[in-house]
């Protein structure tokens, strides 16, 4: 199959610098916006879209009604509990410009190459003493294979550590002619077993994803760069005995020999809330409960009793 990179520039959500959550060492952390996938437990709503959008923060509103006088098109009223109707805005993004309190604000910037690279090697003498690096995030960084791929040389060139976070949805010729030769290290999501149940929970099937895994792993496992399976433990979709017995099957076929266990937290639901989306809640499912330590000390044991080590 012939790579078919995306052409389009990607928004950029947010440039975090001094993360210690997202790779080894120190590490800023660039997240792409727009992702494949649909999960619904998704901890960044805000990137799912690669479109902007616009949020608005209801605890930083002065009520000064700049904003109301601003927009054109009646788009915002206190009438409506979510504040601004979707229907109606055109993303102008005015009342943004004029609101003194931030509270409204535009989600999604274009950033060109070389304004990340320059932000990232602001920090550079971290990476340097905590053997930190940069790494890219999302969102998906694959859905502007040619732009993520562009980032990264010009980072590891100049002597930067590359991460690539990804949820495995993507062309892989692609990857390896593009992103491959510039990356240190991939950290690969394996969330769901089950093929049908992949769908209902992150819109897809999983069958593309899975040997995009098993492709790059036997890629590590010859010499090439590290990949690390990690699993976010999502209460009775993910964190069930059924999927995580599944997903060490595989890790056994394959030799994986390390993984990362991600334990969900709730706070995904105000940010929701402000692009403008209700909280999805069912009666099996309570999202709004951050995952008990015993529960996770469950998930954890499943993977350690088959000799599997869990990376912190
Ligand atoms: S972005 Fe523009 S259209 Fe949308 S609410 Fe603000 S001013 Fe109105
Ligand atoms: S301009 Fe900002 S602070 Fe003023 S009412 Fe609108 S959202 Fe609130």
């Amino acid at each position: 199959m012939n790579p078919s990179p995306l052409i389009l520039d990607p928004l950029i959500l947010e440039l975090k610098g001094n993360s210690l959550d997202d790779g080894p060492g120190i590490r800023t952390v660039v997240f792409f916006k727009g992702c494949p996938l649909d999960c619904v437990w998704c901890h960044n709503p805000e990137s799912k879209k690669a479109a902007a959008e616009i949020s608005f923060e209801s605890k930083v509103c002065v009520g000064c009604n700049t904003c109301m006088d601003t927009c054109t098109n009646n788009a915002l009223s206190r009438e409506n509990p979510l504040f601004i109707d979707r229907n109606l805005c055109t993303l102008c993004f005015d009342c943004v410009d004029n609101c003194p309190a931030g509270a409204l604000e535009q989600i999604g910037q274009k950033m060109s190459i070389s304004e990340i690279v320059d932000q990232v090697m602001k920090d550079k003498p971290f990476f340097d003493t905590s053997k930190g690096g940069v790494t890219f995030s999302g969102g998906e960084p694959t859905l502007n294979m040619a732009f993520l791929g562009k980032a990264a040389k010009a980072l590891k060139e100049k002597g930067v550590h590359v991460l690539v976070e990804t949820c495995g949805q993507f062309n892989y010729d692609s990857f390896i002619e593009l992103v491959y030769p510039h990356v240190d290290l991939i950290y690969f999501d394996i969330k769901i077993m089950d093929k049908d149940h992949h769908k209902k929970y992150c819109g897809l099937p999983n069958k593309g994803i899975l040997k995009n895994f098993k492709n790059l792993h036997k890629k590590y496992l010859n010499g090439g760069v590290t990949v690390l399976p990690r699993t976010p433990l999502i209460p009775d979709i993910t964190d069930t005995r059924e999927n995580l017995l599944a997903i060490v099957s595989l890790y056994k076929e394959e030799g994986v020999k390390k993984t990362q266990l991600m334990p969900y937290h709730p706070l995904w639901q105000e940010k929701n809330l402000k692009i403008g989306i209700s909280p999805v809640l069912t009666k099996e499912w309570s999202p709004e409960k951050w995952m008990a330590e015993e529960r996770v000390k469950i998930c954890e044991k499943i993977f350690i009793d088959v000799g599997i080590l869990l990376e912190s």
